[in-house]
C-alpha cells in the first residue's frame, strides 16, 4: 500500500504539489490525468526518490520512503541506507525509455539485479531471458539498445524494470515518444503485465483506452490536486467536474 501523506512539492516559488494526500492499495493500478503540468510526473519521480520532497511523507506498505516523523512528532529525513532498501522495491519506466546505450539489452536487463540484488550472473540472466521472451524480444538479447526501434527499446525498459521484481510500478508516458503503430506492442506488453501479476501500478497516459482497460481508479488532477476520482468507466463515460469535462474532451 502506498500512502501520500501531506505531500509537497515545489521547485523555487513554483508549488506543485500542496498537501497531497492519497492511496493506492496493494495490487490496484491507477491512472493519473489531468493537463500538463498538474504534477502527475512529480508524484511519480517523488515515489522513485528522483525528486525531494518539500513537505509531509511518503510510505509504502507503512514504511516511510524518505522521511518520517521521529518520537518527538518531529519531521526527519532517513538515511540513504533505509532510503535504498524501499526504493528497490519500485521500478519505473520512463517516457525516454533511459536505457544504458553502452551495453546490451540483456546487460541493460541484468545490470540491477547483479548489482543491486546481488544475483550471481547467470541467475540474472536466466531471469531476463525469460523476461525477455515475456516481452517478445527473445531473439534480441545480444542486440544493441541504438539498433531497436522505440516500441522495442520501451519493452526492453518494461523487461528491465520487471527484473528488479518490483512491487510497484511506475509507468510514465511510456508510450508518448512512440510512432503510433509502436504504441500497440507496448501496450499489449503492459495488458499482459496487468493480467498476470499483482503488481501496483501507477501510471500517467494518454491512451485513455488502456486506462480504462487496465486500471481500477482514475484521479484527475488539476494544479497539483485530485478534483476528481473514480473507477475509469465512471470518470470517462459521466465525468462530474466541469474541469474533467472539459479535459476529457479536448483529449478524446
Ligand atoms: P506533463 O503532462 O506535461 O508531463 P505533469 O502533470 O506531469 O505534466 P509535472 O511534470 O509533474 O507535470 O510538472 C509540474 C510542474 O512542476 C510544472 O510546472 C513543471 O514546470 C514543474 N517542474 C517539474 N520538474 C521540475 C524541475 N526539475 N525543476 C523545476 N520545475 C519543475
Amino acid at each position: 500500500r502506498i500512502v501520500f501523506e501531506d505531500v509537497s512539492k515545489q521547485f523555487g516559488k513554483n508549488i506543485v504539489l500542496n498537501e497531497l494526500n492519497f492511496n493506492v492499495a496493494k495490487g490496484e493500478r491507477v491512472t493519473l490525468i489531468g493537463p500538463s503540468g498538474s504534477g502527475k510526473t512529480t508524484i511519480l519521480r517523488l515515489l522513485m526518490t528522483l525528486e525531494e520532497l518539500s513537505g509531509g511523507y511518503i510510505y509504502v506498505d507503512g514504511d516511510p520512503l524518505t522521511h518520517k516523523k521521529n518520537d518527538t512528532g518531529k519531521r526527519v529525513a532517513m538515511k540513504t541506507k533505509e532510503v535504498s532498501a524501499i526504493r528497490k522495491r519500485i521500478g519505473m519506466v520512463f517516457q525516454q525509455f533511459n536505457l544504458f546505450p553502452n551495453m546490451s539489452v540483456i546487460e541493460n536487463v541484468t545490470e540491477a539485479p547483479i548489482h543491486v540484488l546481488g544475483q550471481s550472473k547467470d541467475e540474472a540472466r536466466e531471469k531476463a531471458n525469460r523476461l525477455l521472451d515475456q516481452v517478445g524480444l527473445g531473439d534480441k538479447a545480444e542486440e544493441h539498445p541504438t539498433r531497436l526501434s522505440g516500441g522495442q527499446q520501451q519493452r526492453v525498459a518494461i523487461a528491465r524494470a520487471l527484473a528488479m521484481e518490483p512491487e510497484i510500478l511506475l509507468l510514465d508516458e511510456v508510450t508518448s515518444a512512440l510512432d503510433p503503430e509502436l504504441v500497440g506492442d507496448v501496450l499489449g506488453v503492459l495488458r499482459d503485465i496487468a493480467d498476470t501479476t499483482d503488481i501496483t501500478m501507477l501510471l500517467v497516459t494518454h491512451e485513455m483506452q488502456f486506462a480504462r482497460d487496465v486500471s481500477h481508479r482514475v484521479m484527475m488532477f488539476d494544479a497539483g490536486h485530485i478534483i476528481e476520482e473514480a473507477e475509469p468507466d465512471a470518470m470517462f463515460s459521466d465525468p462530474q467536474h466541469e474541469r474533467t469535462k472539459k479535459f476529457l474532451q479536448a483529449i478524446l
